[in-house]
């Protein structure tokens, strides 16, 4: 049973050890990463069994969490804000 991380800025989720049924163990920087669109998939890196699920943040949520010194929020918002400038998203 893969495990839901729905706040992509909870700390310490990349760094939690998760045991796998086959009897690998270890954290996310080990598996096996496969990006989504709203989601990044962890999976055990020795039989592929899915471990992590990690919603992506929304604007709000990186905005919220820069607001409270996230550091990696506040880089993200920069790069999300120098996209935005380039590139306007359409007035609908
Ligand atoms: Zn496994």
């Amino acid at each position: 049973m893969a495990e839901l991380v729905s706040d992509y800025f909870t700390a310490g989720w990349r760094e939690r050890a998760l045991a796998c049924p086959c009897g690998w163990h270890g954290d996310s920087r080990a598996m096996a990463m496969e990006l989504h669109d709203a989601v990044t998939d962890y999976a055990c890196p020795a039989c592929g069994n899915l471990l992590l699920i990690v919603s992506h943040p929304s604007l709000d949520q990186v905005r919220a969490a820069a607001t409270a010194g996230n550091e990696e929020a506040m880089a993200q918002l920069a790069i999300i804000e120098e996209a935005r400038a380039r590139f306007p998203p359409d007035a609908a």
